[in-house]
């Protein structure tokens, strides 16, 4: 149950990495998306999935697995901008929201933090890479329909081959 301020910023957390987890994401996307639609401004999504994560685990451990992700978290963080909010949505799958930024910067930014994590060599597994879709906030979009256009486009990041960033 939350009972105070601390105990509802710990209820939005993820307790891993320390980024927002599905609730903060939530409850930021659902503000950030009523002042994009009240004032016609620019939002999108970027979501990531980590590609081939079950077979990292299988090979190396999931103590190894849960370092990766710490990792991957603190890549993510220090690459956006302080604006950009990140979380975890669940398992191995991370979502940045972007305030104020069109598709085209999103995608930008999609490729920059996958090429960061294609780049980046962990101790003993090495390249670990992810899968990204893209998409800007459609007028007349609920929040789910916003979040599931932007998986599609992750699903297409996979089926196309993985380590790739497509936009919806
Ligand atoms: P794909 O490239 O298609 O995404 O393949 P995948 O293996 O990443 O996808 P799949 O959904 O089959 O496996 C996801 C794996 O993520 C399985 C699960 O064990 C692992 N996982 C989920 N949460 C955690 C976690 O908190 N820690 C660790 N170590 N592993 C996790
Ligand atoms: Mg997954
Ligand atoms: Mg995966």
């Amino acid at each position: 149950m939350v009972r105070d301020i601390s105990d509802r910023k710990q209820a939005e957390r993820d307790h891993l990495t320390g980024t927002l987890n599905r609730r903060g994401l939530d409850e930021r996307l659902e503000m950030t998306c009523a002042t994009a639609r009240r004032y016609q401004r620019p939002v999108s999504l970027i979501f990531l999935d980590l590609d081939n994560f079950k077979t990292i685990n299988d090979c190396h451990g999931h103590s190894t697995g849960d370092e990766i992700l710490i990792s991957v978290a603190h890549i993510l963080l220090k690459t956006v901008r302080e604006s950009d909010i990140v979380s975890r949505w669940g398992g191995e799958e991370f979502i940045i929201l972007t305030p104020e930024t069109p598709l085209a910067e999103a995608e930008q930014l999609a490729q920059r933090l996958r090429q960061k994590l294609a780049e980046h060599q962990h101790p003993l597994v090495g390249q670990v890479t992810a899968s990204f879709g893209v998409a800007e906030l459609a007028s007349e979009e609920s929040e789910s329909d916003f979040i599931r256009r932007t998986d599609q486009a992750l699903y297409a990041a996979k089926a196309a081959g993985r380590n790739r960033v497509e936009r919806s």
